[in-house]
This record gives C-alpha cells, structure tokens and sequence, in this order.
C-alpha cells in the first residue's frame, strides 16, 4: 500500500488507530492523514460494528463520531468503559447537543474535537491521546505518589520498599490505580474485583480498603468519597 507524502525514515507504524464514521469522505480522509503519519487503520460505519472492532482489534486509539447509526457514539463509549476498556476516545462531533452527552459521560481523558475539523488537527489530537494514556494503560506498572504497584510480577512498594498485600487486596488497589481519580461504588468494585456480587456484603470491600489502608500508611492512594465510595487519586 503506498503512503502518500510521508516524511521522516521512520518505518516502525504507530499502532492502530480505529476510525469510526459514517460519512464515507470523512473516513477516506481520516484514514490518508492517520495512515500518512504512521498510524494503521480500521474504518467501521456503525455503533455495534465499532464495539465489536474495539474488542476484536483492541486498538492504540479510537476516533468516535457521535452521530452513528446504530448505536450512538457516547453509548459505544459508555460500553467500554462498563467493560474496563479505557482505550483512550476522541469524539468527533456537529452539534452542541451532542457536545454535551460527551461531557455528561465525565468517563475522564476522553476529548474531542467539532466538524468541521482539519484531519491535521485531528491527528495531532490522536498523538496527545496516545501520549496521555501511555502510563495508565499500556504500562505494567503504575504508580501513585510513592505507591508502585508492578502487574506482571503482582508486587506493590512504597517509596522502593515491598509492601505484601493479599491477592484480593492487589486487585482491589490495582483496579482504583488503574482508573485514577474515577469513583467507583461498593457494588462496582465487588462485581469488578471480586466478580460475584451477590456472593458478599459491601462491607467486605470496606474491609479490605482499611487492610490495604494499614499496610500503605499515609501513602495510599485511596480516597473515601462520602455516600458514593472509593477512588484512588496520586498526591
Ligand atoms: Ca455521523
């Protein structure tokens, strides 16, 4: 396939970025700009095919109009996020209405841009994107304040010394670590970490909280948020 114009010898792509629009010319010239700056491609029309090709290809990116048949762009958004997706979004929208349904998500990192739009400005905002969600999402480790937690070898230290944490409590930190500064409930967290609701009480995420409270000290992450329940947000 021949990429027109680029510049630069940098042959290594740039991870796959897939572009989701109805509008047959906006799509053909998303996909030039993005494909001529590195990036692979995958184009789908409608809000089911795009959440089914978010799963399947799990790209670096998602370019999301808003206006889609099917399925509306901010409930695609919405789906993968239920489904702890948090490839990072950037909306495309024509209407201040719709401005305001992607604001009303408050799903945190998510930008977006107004038709109509310039496709340079459109890849320059995808390279900030990707820059943004590089710590959180690619990387095994995360880290908040002194707090790193690795995820391949399950390993927790504060300020470089090992902290042991139980298998749940690593997940539980993990998972609030893993969305920084998003609350989440009681009920959210026992049907994400321990993935059986119905089994246990919210108390127990209560529980485990204070454990992995005690074993942090004063540089645990987790916030209390009055009436709602806990996140994890860095100093
Ligand atoms: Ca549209």
């Amino acid at each position: 396939m021949e990429r027109p114009g680029r510049v630069g010898g940098d042959a290594e792509p740039r991870g796959l970025i897939l572009v989701v629009e109805d509008e047959a010319a906006i799509a053909d010239i998303l996909r030039l700009y993005l494909s001529r700056d590195g990036f692979r491609v995958a184009v789908e029309t409608t809000g089911p095919a795009a959440l089914e090709a978010a799963r399947r290809l799990r790209p670096a990116a998602i370019v999301l109009d808003v206006g889609l048949p099917g399925m509306d762009g901010t409930e695609v958004c919405r789906r993968l996020r239920a489904d702890g997706d948090w490839t990072p979004i950037l909306f495309c929208t024509a209407r201040d209405d719709e401005i305001d349904r992607i604001l009303g998500l408050e799903m945190g990192g998510d930008d977006y841009i107004t038709k109509p739009f310039s496709p340079r400005e459109v890849v320059a905002r995808v390279r900030v994107a990707l820059r943004h969600s590089q710590p959180a999402v690619a990387a095994d480790m995360l880290t908040m304040g002194e707090v790193a937690l690795d995820r391949s070898s399950r390993r927790v230290t504060v300020s470089g010394v090992p902290v042991d944490l139980t298998a749940t409590e690593f997940d539980l930190l993990e998972y609030l670590m893993a969305h920084p500064s998003r609350v989440f409930s009681r009920e959210q967290l026992l049907s994400e970490v321990w993935g059986y609701a119905a089994m246990v009480g919210t108390r127990t995420v209560d529980v485990h909280v204070a454990q992995v409270r005690a074993k942090l000290a004063e540089a645990s992450p987790i916030r209390t948020v009055r009436g709602v329940g806990y996140s994890a947000e860095g100093p």
